[in-house]
């Protein structure tokens, strides 16, 4: 690894290309006997352990046994082929599909903490939203009885969040003083369409809020694709991809955008949240889909730097804390402290460089930065152990 080919093309213009489209990086690592190892349910129960509990227990178990029959049969041709790449596929797929519990994006947010997404949209209290709304309830006068008349308090309002968000609890507003008016809202579930299409929209090929592309192109498969743009982009390379068992539903931009039924926005985008195909595009955005820096997430995994990988899955650094904790766990799951050892003792000068420069980076505590987000890692004293071992065979070399 390290060799880097600076291929420089131009188009027909005769303009250069965008700069990441010119970094081209040959990756070579050492292969280890566990490299080439299938991934197991253990692996990944070794790795999520702490947080398969309850319901995210109850999904993992429900999924895993298929996620993993379409993830190895696909792992050679997408990257999945060495004990580093698995490692961090696996500790992304923790983030992104809550420790595989959700290959879908859920939206059960609770109203207060979504009130920015909801900013200057009111829903006022007329008659017929006191009625639509059985948990919002208006107490008037001064004995705070309960109003049951559903007179018109349309002047009033409250933010919609409240109204879509989930509540636990009951939310109590006072909106008049010399009126005496006051506003219960009892607990409640969400409306996650309405959550979602406040969440994306107007941007990345998804129209506006009411077009409801947010919930349209939420998060799904295990990487969650989301946005139509990413979405179309599967759909133009799924027909060349080397899958079996292709979906036609999913070829090209046009199918993978359609809906099925309007109303209930359902479309062949749904298919994603099927095993096969969470898996199918979830190892085509880890392997093929784009370059962030110059690089792909697989190619960031053999540096074994957990901000590049999370960023260029992520495009920011959601969930970056539990990202963290994970990656000492897979890289044991994984033997990517075997390999490195092995990779030391067996690999070429390149390959051993590499290794030095990895643990060298890992053993300690550190900050990883990538564009304008940083992020302090703890140093990992597996791989500290491995350091000294490779330090005290140099020094009795010498
Ligand atoms: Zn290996």
């Amino acid at each position: 690894m390290g060799r880097v080919l600076v291929i420089k093309k131009i188009d027909v213009a005769g303009r250069a290309f965008d700069f990441d489209e010119m970094l081209e990086i040959e990756v070579e690592p050492y292969k280890c006997p566990y490299c080439s190892e299938k991934i197991t349910k253990e692996q990944l129960v070794q790795c999520y352990k702490k947080y398969l509990k309850g319901r995210i227990l109850a999904n993992f178990n429900a999924n895993v046994d298929e996620i993993l029959v379409y993830l190895n049969k696909y792992r050679k041709d997408y990257h999945l082929n060495t004990c580093l790449k698995k490692a961090h596929f696996i500790t992304q797929v923790a983030t992104e599909t809550k420790f595989l519990s959700s290959l879908e994006e859920e939206f059960y947010y609770q109203s207060h903490k979504i009130t920015d997404k909801f900013s200057e949209e009111e829903i006022y209290l007329t008659p017929q939203n006191i009625n639509k709304y059985k948990f919002l309830k208006v107490i008037d006068e001064n004995e705070y009885e309960e109003n049951k008349n559903l007179q018109d308090y349309s002047e009033f309002s409250v933010n919609a969040a409240y109204i879509y968000g989930y509540a636990k609890k009951k939310y109590e507003f006072n909106l008049s003083d010399d009126k005496k008016i006051k506003i219960l809202i009892d607990s409640h579930l969400p409306d996650e369409k309405v959550i979602a299409s406040r969440m994306y929209y107007n941007n990345f090929g998804n129209q506006g809020k009411k077009s409801f592309d947010g919930y349209r192109y939420r998060g799904r498969g295990l990487m969650h694709l989301t946005w139509k743009d990413n979405y179309k982009a599967f759909g133009r390379a799924y027909k060349d991809l080397s899958f079996e068992n292709k979906n036609a539903s999913l070829i090209g931009e046009e199918n993978i955008t359609r809906d099925t039924d309007r109303e209930n926005i359902e479309g062949n985008y749904d298919l994603l949240s099927l095993p096969i195909y969470a898996v199918q595009s979830g190892v085509w955005f880890w392997a093929k889909f784009r370059k962030v820096s110059g690089l792909r997430p697989p190619e960031y995994a053999e540096k074994d730097r957990i901000m590049d990988v999370s960023y260029s899955i992520n495009g920011g650094i959601n969930g970056i804390e539990i990202r963290k904790k994970i990656l000492p766990l897979a890289r044991k799951a994984f033997k990517v402290y075997d390999h490195y050892a092995k990779t030391y003792e067996e690999g070429d000068n390149e390959q051993k460089r590499m290794v030095k420069k990895n643990l060298e980076l890992i053993s300690f505590d550190h900050t990883e930065k990538m564009k304008n987000y940083s992020t302090k890692v703890n140093g990992d004293e597996n791989a500290l152990e491995i350091l000294k071992q490779i330090f005290s065979t140099e020094k009795i070399r010498k």
